[in-house]
């Protein structure tokens, strides 16, 4: 499948001093229109960090279950930030609880939105994350990930 490179510049979602390694192949979640999605390996807590500039449109985070079975998918806390030029970042398997944030806030790179946790379909503490535009109706089931190659880092 062909992918699409993102437009905007995105800084690393995670401080790059508590960054294991980044890894974009190993997620058996990683395929189809979610192929260009990133995991950042950090411990539990790390925490998580606005992207580039950008309006929350979606905040979960009452779930506290987790594992590595698929029957945990649906399980995962996000967050949704919608950037200029229409291109969306989210952000997975969110701790309970942890968001710093609201729907409709508008938040600065670098932010801290919330932290790291194991909800969701992960076999360990990672962030899981994509940059998206939507290509259909269906803004959760119509959208294709954007491919990502580099991060800026600012410490
Ligand atoms: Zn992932």
């Amino acid at each position: 499948m062909m992918s699409k490179k993102a437009i905007n510049r995105y800084r690393l979602p995670v401080p790059k001093n508590l960054l294991q390694r980044i890894d974009r192949t190993s997620s058996p979640a990683h395929m189809g229109n979610l192929r260009n999605a990133i995991d950042f390996i950090v411990d539990e807590q790390t925490p998580v960090l606005a992207a580039a500039d950008g309006i929350v449109t979606f905040v979960k985070d009452s779930s506290d279950t987790g594992g590595s079975n698929p029957i945990y998918w649906d399980y995962t806390n996000f967050i949704v930030i919608r950037h200029p030029n229409g291109e969306y970042s989210r952000y997975d398997h969110l701790s309970y609880h942890s968001s710093k944030v609201k729907v409709g806030q508008r938040v600065k790179a670098g932010k801290e939105i919330a932290l790291v946790g194991m909800t969701g379909y992960t076999y360990l503490p990672h962030l899981h994350f994509q940059v998206f535009e939507v290509t259909g109706i269906n803004a959760w089931t119509d959208i294709d990930t954007l491919e990502v190659q580099d991060f800026d880092t600012f410490n």
